[in-house]
């Protein structure tokens, strides 16, 4: 009470910085990272340990802090995180190679125990071995990727991730958005994810600089994987009560993920209706499966419409229009809270955006997923 009033504030806001502090036992090294934020999730830690370096990374809101240190010593390669979500504290547990006393930590990297802007950091990748690769249709392959056991990775829903691979002595980067192995068909996250995978569904172009290459991989070869991006905030679907999906093409790929969270995680949801554009029978993505989810809960409706479809096609038929947004997002009541997605071609969403807006939705209510 006897400080002056600046001294107070200026402490304070300090203490939001998160700090961090180790310790050792003859086994381990044990990081602790307190973030002094409540609510953290494993989403929002990224671990990675290569070649003695560790990078820890907490994600709060847009800035990051981060634990960059050339370790000491050796260390084994799979490392432990825990996260006590209420009180904010992350621990990172690293096995020792050689059961010697470390004096420090070891050197600090240059960002090391900063907290910085996340667009001010570069990103960050890890080589991933491809442990398989099915057919999803005549040019799309679901690509599943194992992490390294020194990683500690979640992609979150709605974001992507970046794959770097060298194609003809130069490295070429693109976006991909995570899926999951199969559809939520009990309700429940599908045992096989781990953590240790990302699974990406992929369409091979004929001419695709980058995809063409990824289709030439061999099981067990290497790609490198980036932190994740994106700004879609689950938040968003927890405060509505319908859901709307427009996907186009391998648009589909963040819908996956989003129609896992709101049919296993969100009861306030009473509806879910995904419209899936397509130039033909053949290119419709998981069909079957969105078929029998639609089949097993009573919430989720599946519509499919063709832009080049045969004449046998009796289902619905064209591109995006203001008449069939019209129809297809309707509330369940007049007064309900709805969030809608969109995901395709540039101008498929932008046009889509723009009809949305047309037929009253408002700016906050429509998420359209973009670069
Ligand atoms: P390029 O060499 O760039 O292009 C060669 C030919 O392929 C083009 O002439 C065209 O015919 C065709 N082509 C290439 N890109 C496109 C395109 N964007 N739209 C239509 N035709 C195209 N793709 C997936 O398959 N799965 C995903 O999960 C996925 N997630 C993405 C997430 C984000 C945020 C973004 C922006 C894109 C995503 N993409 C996804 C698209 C992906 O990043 C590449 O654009 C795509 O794989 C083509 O790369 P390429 O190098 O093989 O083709
Ligand atoms: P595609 O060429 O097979 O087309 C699928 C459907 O999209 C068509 O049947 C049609 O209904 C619609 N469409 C295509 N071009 C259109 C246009 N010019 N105007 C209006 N509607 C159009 O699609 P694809 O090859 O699977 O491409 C999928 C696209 O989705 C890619 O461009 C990819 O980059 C994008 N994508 C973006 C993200 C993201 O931003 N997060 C994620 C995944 C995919």
């Amino acid at each position: 009470g006897m400080l002056p009033e600046k001294k107070v504030l200026g402490a304070s806001a300090k203490d939001l910085t998160p700090s961090y502090d180790w310790f050792q036992t003859d086994s381990l090294i044990t990081i602790v990272i307190y973030t002094k934020q409540k609510d953290m999730s494993a989403e929002l830690v990224i671990v990675d340990c290569q070649d003695k370096q560790l990078r820890g990374e907490i994600i709060m809101g847009d800035r990051s802090y981060l634990v960059e240190v050339d370790l000491e010593h050796a260390v084994q390669e799979d490392l432990a995180v825990h996260i006590a979500e209420k009180v904010g504290k992350v621990e990172i547990t690293l096995k020792k190679k050689d059961n010697i006393h470390w004096k420090m930590l070891g050197q600090p990297l240059e960002s090391h125990n900063t907290f910085i802007k996340r667009t001010d950091k570069g990103p960050f990748y890890r080589k991933c071995k491809l442990v398989s690769k099915t057919e999803v249709t005549h040019n799309t392959k679901l690509f599943c990727f194992l992490l390294p056991k020194s990683t500690h990775l979640r992609v979150p829903t709605g974001q992507h991730v970046y794959l770097k691979q060298a194609i003809a002595g130069t490295e070429v980067v693109k976006p991909y958005t995570p899926v999951l192995p199969s559809l939520p068909l009990d309700f429940k996250e599908p045992s096989c994810c781990d953590g240790a995978h990302i699974y990406l569904m992929i369409k091979i172009y004929p001419c695709g600089l980058f995809t063409q290459a990824l289709d030439h991989l061999q099981i067990g070869d290497y790609v490198s994987v980036s932190n994740p991006e994106g700004n879609f905030k689950k938040s968003q679907v927890q405060a509505s009560e319908d859901l709307f999906l427009l996907a186009a093409g391998t648009g589909f790929t963040p819908m996956v993920k989003l129609l896992n969270f709101a049919l296993t995680e969100v009861s306030c949801l009473r509806t879910v209706k995904l419209i899936f554009f397509n130039k033909t029978e053949e290119d419709i993505l998981w069909r079957n499966q969105l078929e029998q989810l639609a089949l097993k809960n009573e919430r989720f409706e599946v519509q499919f419409i063709l832009s080049q479809p045969t004449k046998d096609w009796v289902g619905k038929q064209g591109k995006i229009s203001s008449l069939l947004l019209s129809e297809f997002v309707k509330r369940s009541r007049e007064d309900s809270k709805a969030l809608i997605c969109i995901c395709g071609p540039t101008p498929f969403t932008e046009q889509g955006v723009q009809y949305l807006k047309d037929l009253g939705n408002s700016q906050e209510e429509i998420h359209a997923f973009t670069a």
